[in-house]
């Protein structure tokens, strides 16, 4: 059994003031949630801050990118190490917003993988079709290619620890969610690649997360899904109480 987890995406949002309040609301309810694993991802100057707040809390944080690189001449960039000494415990990678913004390819994704697992840290990896890839039926080609490139060749080993995240990126704070049907075949098309790739034992154990304009009114039909594992949240991880109805919705 896969218990649920549900990640605030937090973006470039955010100040100190305004993460404080949110953090400790947050961290005032999670006892209500039962199973379910809640964590943030943050901009990385705001990382202190998430560690100071939620030390010994059951929330969980971690950060939105990280270097391919262990250490040296790479201005501006930030190690799996560096997250490490913060407290962190996920690190966003391939998110499509860094694929085709940053121009990161699956080599990059791949090697970033690499380094946030080399740390002892639990990499959130994103994968996700376009619109005119979905139009043109690629979805499924697209994804597990994707996930091939990170997770191919490594077997077992490279899945143990992992986070997977379906995030359409036709979805992404767009307000139009994948429909829970399309969601969830799209979850059930990756844990086989996860199968093929690693084994079936693997493949069960496995949390894919949906991502995409999911709100508290979608959230529980999306949740229910047999292969949706909970949720990586955009925009509504800012409100509190609606991430936090996000979060009890993945406990029904
Ligand atoms: C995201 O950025 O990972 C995301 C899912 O965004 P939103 O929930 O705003 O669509």
């Amino acid at each position: 059994m896969r218990a649920k987890l549900v990640a605030g995406n937090w973006k470039m949002h955010g100040s100190l003031a305004e993460n404080e309040a949110l953090l400790r609301t947050l961290d005032g309810a999670c006892s209500t949630l039962g199973a379910t694993a809640m964590a943030v991802c943050v901009p990385y100057p705001y990382l202190a801050q998430a560690q100071s707040v939620l030390e010994g809390s059951d929330i969980a944080w971690g950060a939105q990118n990280v270097s391919e690189h262990a250490r040296g001449a790479y201005t501006g960039e930030v190690s799996a190490a560096m997250l490490k000494e913060f407290g962190c415990r996920y690190v966003i990678v391939g998110h499509s917003e860094r694929r085709a913004l940053y121009r990161e390819d699956d080599a990059q994704v791949a090697a970033k993988f690499r380094a946030v697992k080399e740390a002892g840290l639990t990499p959130i990896l994103c994968v996700g079709e376009t619109l005119a890839q979905r139009e043109a039926g690629q979805t499924n080609d697209v994804v597990s290619t994707q996930f091939q490139a990170v997770i191919g060749g490594q077997g077992r080993e490279a899945l143990d620890g992992a986070v997977l995240a379906y995030e359409p990126v036709w979805a992404i704070g767009t307000g139009r969610s994948a429909t829970p049907s399309q969601a969830q075949e799209v979850h059930a098309w990756l844990r086989a690649c996860a199968a093929a790739c690693a084994g079936a034992e693997a493949a069960s154990e496995l949390r894919i997360l949906y991502g995409g304009s999911v709100k508290a009114v979608n959230a529980a039909e999306l949740f229910v899904q047999p292969d949706i594992d909970g949720g990586l949240i955009g925009g509504a991880s800012l409100v509190a109480e609606e991430f936090l109805a996000i979060c009890r919705a993945a406990g029904r």
